[in-house]
């Protein structure tokens, strides 16, 4: 028997028509690209996405439609976000760190049709229009007076185009599981894969993360997302704002940690959100100017692991919660967290910080496992640890554009994540099962630059592992045993590797070494390099 209740459909269009109505004059504030700070309310958010949306049905997209951005945390992204998912066109947020070959893949698999571009990325996009298949024109984020000469075909100024539109509009109804916005995996080999997040998916996760478990989301709340926009949705943020009008404060291209500071010293927000890279720039510049975060009760923190100096140092200088998160974009992305707890505040405080170490437990919504190699389900007990499983309604089911599920025939979807499960549902992460390198919060393929080292002549045989960066967090040490009666230089090796990885992946050091260890099956055995080269650049 079905219940006999409404069936209202869940719309990101119904976001900011519910900021507009009851949060009206909540703030949103961005630290604009162009330099200057600007400060407008929800409802003036609202008034500029109608627009929007009447200017994108103007250049003739329609449901389905993929609309491309290339743009960092500032207002017109957020009006990006609700405009184009509005009308039931989709947002494909692109992230501009990735090498250009990803990003012409993404942006042509992806079928973008226009692209939205912060004045930063009008160079990059130059360079990669030749190979652009199906994009008609390209929408510079700025206004007329600082839209520059660009060689872009087809280029438009976004204020020109959604100043001459009536702010009128009504949004469209549609089924909720219709598609909202499109972000890609940058996966560490082969091409990135696309995660097609719709209008249900989003509105529960923005629920999720606004609850009193995880960010406490509120018209109280304000909140400064450092975590990009252009990756995984800035951990729903934008969405979760609008619904409960809280004030954000977005930083624009200035990530460092003295134009962090003074958005916190002027705006105030009590909760933070990036990866540990952005608050380790932090934190050393308030070392460095020997001031303290006032205003602030919370900073997520998620990407990578949390160091627990890092932990420390938030809880002990700035009286600061560092709440560690876990998730992936297949998630939409957030999955646990480490919620302050009343049992806690009792803890001694060197057992609170192992668990605050812990990546958290699972939201309601998300159900997790873990299980051996043969898809065993191995116990919850701390002890145990396996591939890390998940399954619920913010959870990808297939890749875009995927003929197969990402699901196992148990509906599981397999995070390649290693980790625990401690007994009362704490999630900590071991190990990858794939030996990524998590550079700055971006992703370093080890296995690519293990191909790419390789092809030199002067190379038997490759290894890459990430080992302890004091900025970055890891960065890639290249381990090298020489070909037989070859004498290959580090330069050689580098210069060799120039025009084959981005830039940001040349190895920090290479290492020449007599061999390399290796399982039963003939890979690479990383675990024991790992922990020998741990400190080397630290200590060079
Ligand atoms: P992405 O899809 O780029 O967000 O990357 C997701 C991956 O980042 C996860 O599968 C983990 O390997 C890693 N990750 C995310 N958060 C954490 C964390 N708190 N601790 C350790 N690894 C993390």
């Amino acid at each position: 028997m079905l219940g006999n209740m409404m069936s209202g459909q869940l719309l990101i269009s119904g976001l900011i028509e519910h900021a507009e109505k009851y949060h009206s004059d909540a703030e949103i504030v961005s630290r604009t690209v162009e330099g200057p700070i600007h400060r407008y309310t929800y409802s003036e958010a609202a008034k500029r996405s109608r627009q929007l949306a009447n200017a994108l049905e103007k250049l003739g997209l329609q449901e389905g439609d993929t609309v491309g951005t290339l743009a960092w945390n500032t207002y017109r992204h957020f009006e990006l976000y609700f405009g184009v998912s509005g009308i039931g066109c989709v947002v494909n947020t692109v992230n501009p760190r990735l090498f250009p070959e990803q990003l012409t893949y993404i942006i042509n698999h992806a079928e973008n049709q226009y692209l939205f571009i912060d004045l930063s990325f009008i160079e990059l996009v130059e360079s990669l229009e030749s190979e652009l298949e199906g994009v008609k024109g390209y929408v510079i984020l700025t206004d007329k007076e600082h839209m520059p000469d660009t060689k872009l075909n087809n280029a438009m100024c976004y204020e020109d185009l959604i100043s001459c539109e009536s702010d009128e509009f009504t949004w469209p109804e549609f089924d909720e599981n219709t598609a909202s916005s499109l972000c890609y995996t940058s996966g560490t080999t082969g091409n990135p894969k696309g995660v097609l997040y719709s209008h249900r998916s989003t509105i529960l996760h923005a629920w999720i993360v606004s609850s009193g478990n995880v960010a406490k989301v509120s018209s109280s709340t304000c909140i400064l997302p450092v975590v990009p926009m252009f990756h995984v949705n800035a951990w729903g943020i934008p969405y979760a704002g609008a619904m409960f009008g809280a004030k954000l404060v977005f930083p624009g291209p200035a990530l460092d940690g003295a134009s962090v500071y003074e958005l916190i010293d002027n705006e105030k927000p009590d909760l933070l959100m990036g990866v540990p890279t952005v608050w380790l720039g932090l934190l050393q510049h308030l070392n460095e100017t020997n001031q303290t975060l006032d205003c602030v009760e919370t900073a997520l923190v998620g990407g990578s692991a949390a160091p627990r100096a890092m932990i420390q140092e938030f809880e002990e200088k700035h009286d600061v919660f560092l709440m560690h998160g876990w998730g992936m974009t297949e998630m939409s992305p957030l999955g646990t967290a480490t919620s302050r707890t009343k049992e806690m505040e009792d803890l001694d405080i060197e057992r609170r910080y192992d668990l605050q170490q812990k990546q958290g437990k699972a939201f309601f919504g998300v159900n997790m496992t873990i299980a051996d190699d043969y898809g065993n389900e191995l116990p919850h007990d701390g002890v145990a640890f396996g591939r890390l499983l998940v399954k619920g309604p913010t959870i990808v089911e297939r890749y875009y554009k995927a003929e197969e599920s990402a699901m196992d025939e148990n509906g599981w979807f397999d995070t390649g994540d290693v980790a625990k499960i401690h007994p009362e549902g704490y999630m900590e992460i071991v190990d990858r099962s794939k030996d990524v390198i998590k550079s700055g919060g971006e992703w370093i393929s080890s296995i690519d630059l293990e191909n790419a080292a390789v092809g030199h002549p002067g190379v038997a045989e490759a290894c890459v592992i990430g080992v302890l960066h004091a900025k970055w967090d890891e960065r890639p040490l290249l381990l090298i045993v020489k070909a037989a009666g070859q004498e290959p230089s580090k330069e050689d090796i580098n210069t060799f590797l120039e025009d084959k990885v981005a830039k940001w992946w040349l190895p920090d050091d290479i290492v020449f070494v007599e061999e390399l260890p290796h399982t039963a099956t003939g890979k690479l055995l990383k675990t024991g390099l790992r922990k020998d080269f741990k400190n080397h650049l630290i200590n060079k």
